[in-house]
């Protein structure tokens, strides 16, 4: 049941998969079976490094971009996430923190460094292992399930923006690749609109911004406080 807290980045705002909330291995329903109420959809398989161009193994390796945004990101959060190489394109984390990123994806994107961080970021943003979700949904309706997933949704959002401005990348490439991939006809109740979305991560990457700048400007000089620890004037005068 390692899929029950997976949640899906869905760039792509893909419409409900088939499989959305099906126990992983039963990709096709079975008449009276009752499909499963989760948070996420089924995690995808492991790629073989040693089938991927030299590029792309590069990618993963430990001095590789998307190795150097784990590490960045666990000392953010102080969480010890890691990347799995997955097949195809999408982006998702399991429960014990587990990062599957589609190896299809990194094709595409590998030389956007600030796109990747968002993409991670967002991950991240899930803290499953902080979770205090209840494992059983079953009592709940699907519009609750869908609530409590858009909720998810949006706290990892707000995580991307805060945390892209913390290591110094832009939010725009991150941006403008869900603007691109947006699909008007396919709205789900799953997730946000692309539009709020955007809003979510602007608005705390800005506001992060601003809480670092007041940080700064208050921050006290040394000749007023001087050693904090043995020659405080304040606190030992
Ligand atoms: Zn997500």
């Amino acid at each position: 049941m390692g899929s029950d807290f997976s949640i899906d980045l869905n760039l792509k705002n893909l419409p409900a998969r088939s499989s959305v909330g099906r126990v992983q291995g039963s990709p096709h329903p079975v008449e009276g079976e009752k499909p499963q109420k989760t948070l996420g959809d089924p995690l995808p398989k492991r790629a073989d490094l040693a089938d991927l161009p030299h590029r792309l193994r590069q990618a993963f390796s430990y001095e590789g971009i998307l190795r150097k945004v784990e590490r960045k990101l666990n000392a953010l959060t102080g969480e010890r996430y890691e990347i799995v190489p997955a097949a195809g394109d999408r982006v998702c984390i399991d429960e014990k923190g587990k990062v599957f990123v589609g190896v299809e994806f990194v094709a595409e994107n590998v030389s956007q460094e600030a796109l990747l961080a968002g993409v991670l970021a967002h991950e991240w943003g899930h803290f499953p292992t902080r979770s205090k979700l209840p494992r059983d949904l079953s009592h709940l309706t699907w519009e609750e399930v869908y609530r409590l997933r858009r909720g998810e949704e949006t706290k990892a959002d707000m995580f991307c923006g805060r945390a892209l401005f913390m290591l110094g990348y832009p939010c725009e490439p991150m941006i403008q690749y869900l603007k691109a991939h947006e699909d008007p006809k396919n709205k789900t109740s799953k997730y946000h609109s692309v539009a709020s979305r955007i809003k979510i991560i602007r608005a705390t990457h800005a506001s992060q911004s601003k809480r670092d700048a007041m940080a700064w400007n208050l921050k006290p000089s040394d000749d007023v406080y001087a050693d904090p620890i043995h020659g405080s004037r304040i606190i030992g005068s």
